[in-house]
């Protein structure tokens, strides 16, 4: 059924009574007038026919047409009214408005007939002999007990009518003033009743779309206030409650999207329910535009898609490890458990993804270590071995041998020792860095870089090599004097290592964007490409043999980038096979 409004409601309900009432009053007034009127016709010409039936009775008996009908136009002038006498056949034996004798048979009359059988009669009619509606009143003339006749009066029903419908025109006219101005009244007054209703309607419809801002209007009625006032109540406490779950709602999604674990919520249609920006991140997927819908298609890690189908599966929590391919392979730990609402009904499952990709790789570059570490040593201490049990055996006697092999054993030794030492070093650089236990102290650069070169000038000489540092440049640096020559002397003596004879080494010093650069350049065998991003990982080395022969541990060029990193700086290379290498450290000043 269409929904009307409550003034559509309430205001045709209203017109309904008051036309019924209206018109209930305007049919009892115009009835009790009708018959007041009749009754006072009535009784009028009842008087008027006694008066004329004692006429009658005085002049004395039987009835006669000669006396009877001067008698009745006498009576009529004095009575003001229609006087007829009728005998009991009906026959018209006095008249005061017509000759009796032309007047036809009277006896079908009601009001004769009546007046015959009970004494009295009445009745309104329409008359022939005036042709109009008249209203007649006939009682009995007796002799001697017996009716012998009757004597009739009549008036003109016309007048009485013509009054009645004057006043029912005021009444009707009336009616319809009522009717009209009830209408407009109770059309307002139905609007006085609506309309704080519909203030409290649009009131609660801007609660509805969350605006708590405007309270409601208090209306004049008790009901209708106490309603606003609850209201309002009820609106101020939903606008807290909002608040409240809205900040609960922000700092649950705060919480999950900073967490670093990546989580996803998968249903048991398997779609996503939600996922926070790890897991869309880790799984290379969208975060807003996944939510909501089917995980097949739209993550193609199959791994991964495995274990949320185990999960999905799976009563218990159950847990693995899964590798993710994207822009790099991601190791990630999973973790899958039921994913419940508040009656305890499965939902579908949830998924924990940690990246432990970096644990991984430290697992694996430790690992690496050691086994490297553990070869270095071994080859000295296989050889050291090897040439003890050789003299142990005899060759002690042997002098010429025995020199030979002692002067191996202690080069051997010394390597040891050099490996050791480096070791050593590289661990101590690395504690002291992540302790920010290193000492940096302002001081001129070009001393530094000197020094440095006087401890590599023998080997130089040794090889004809003459180190060239044309610099004059007054230069301070913020810098442990002892690490960074520990640096530069490993990079000259790396120059050294991989130079010719009769070459040249050039060590510079510069200021350029607030960096100091240490350069130290050589002619030497220079390095191929691919080597370049490995070489100054532990124990990397071109050539093991040739770094061998030459006394390098593979640890030099490490101690190099610890050292740099020590001082907030980085070390780069720049080289081409043949034509040398050019090794820069890079401090920010
Ligand atoms: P090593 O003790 O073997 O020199 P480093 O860590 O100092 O170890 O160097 C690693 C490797 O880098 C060396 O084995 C060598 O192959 C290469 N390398 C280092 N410096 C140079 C250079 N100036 N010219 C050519 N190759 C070099």
């Amino acid at each position: 059924m269409p929904r009307k409004r409550l003034i559509w409601r309430l205001y045709p309900t209203y017109l309904f009574i008051i036309g019924l009432s209206l018109s209930s009053a305007v049919w009892f007034t115009t009835r009790t007038i009708h018959h007041t009127y009749y009754e006072t016709l009535e009784h009028d010409l009842t008087i008027r026919a006694n008066v004329v039936q004692r006429n009658l009775a005085i002049e004395s008996l039987p009835l006669d047409v000669a006396w009877v009908d001067p008698l009745c136009v006498e009576l009529a002038q004095t009575l003001q009214s229609r006087i007829t006498v009728i005998r009991t056949n009906g026959e018209v034996i006095g008249e005061s408005d017509k000759n009796p004798s032309e007047m036809e048979n009277h006896r079908d009359r009601p009001e004769i007939q009546d007046a015959i059988k009970n004494g009295m009669g009445m009745s309104v009619r329409y008359s022939r002999t005036l042709q109009k509606n008249m209203m007649y009143v006939a009682t009995a003339i007796r002799e001697d007990g017996q009716v012998i006749g009757v004597a009739r009066t009549a008036l003109p029903a016309t007048s009485y009518e013509q009054t009645l419908n004057s006043i029912y025109y005021s009444i009707a006219l009336g009616g319809i003033v009522i009717a009209v101005l009830s209408a407009i009244i109770s059309l307002v007054f139905s609007r006085k009743i609506t309309q704080p209703i519909e203030l409290l309607k649009q009131g609660v419809e801007r609660f509805s779309h969350g605006d708590f801002n405007t309270k409601l209007v208090i209306p004049n009625s008790e009901e209708l206030a106490a309603l606003a006032e609850a209201m309002n109540r009820m609106g101020m406490q939903l606008d807290n409650r909002l608040r409240t779950i809205d900040q609960q709602k922000k700092q649950q999604e705060a919480v999950f999207s900073s967490m670093v674990e990546g989580i996803i919520a998968i249903s048991h249609e398997k779609k996503i329910i939600t996922l926070n920006r790890t897991a869309a991140e880790c799984i290379g997927i969208g975060l807003e535009q996944s939510v909501g819908k089917n995980i097949h298609g739209l993550i193609n890690h199959e791994p991964l898609m495995d274990f949320i189908h185990l999960a999905l599966d799976s009563e218990t929590p159950i847990e693995g490890e899964i590798e993710i391919d994207g822009e790099s392979k991601r190791d990630f730990q999973a973790k899958g458990a039921a994913l419940m609402d508040s009656e305890e009904c499965q939902l579908g499952a949830v998924v924990v993804l940690n990246d432990i990709t970096r644990i991984r790789r430290l697992e694996n570059i430790r690992s690496e270590f050691v086994a490297n570490v553990s070869h270095e040593l071994k080859t000295p201490i296989t050889s050291i071995k090897g040439y003890v049990e050789t003299l142990l055996d005899g060759a002690l006697n042997d002098e010429e041998n025995a020199e030979r092999f002692l002067t191996t054993i202690l080069k051997q030794t010394d390597r040891l020792n050099a490996i050791i030492e480096d070791l050593l070093s590289l661990s101590r650089i690395e504690k002291e860095n992540k302790h920010d236990a290193i000492e940096l102290t302002l001081q001129p650069l070009t001393p530094i870089i000197l020094s440095s070169v006087d401890c590599c000038r023998q080997k130089a000489n040794e090889k004809n090599i003459s180190i060239v540092t044309n610099t004059t440049s007054t230069i301070t640096i913020n810098a442990n004097t002892q690490l960074l020559e520990q640096a530069i002397i490993n990079l000259i003596d790396n120059a050294i290592k991989y130079s010719g004879e009769n070459e040249e080494i050039h060590v510079d010093w510069r200021e350029e964007n607030h960096c100091v650069i240490i350069e130290v350049k050589d002619q030497g065998v220079g390095i191929a490409e691919e080597h370049i991003p490995r070489l100054f990982e532990r124990f990397y080395r071109i050539d093991k043999a040739r770094s061998r022969k030459l006394g390098g541990t593979g640890l030099g060029l490490s101690i190099v980038k610890h050292i740099a990193n020590a001082h907030k700086g980085s070390i780069s290379v720049e080289s081409q096979l043949g034509k040398g290498s050019t090794f820069s450290i890079l401090i920010p000043h």
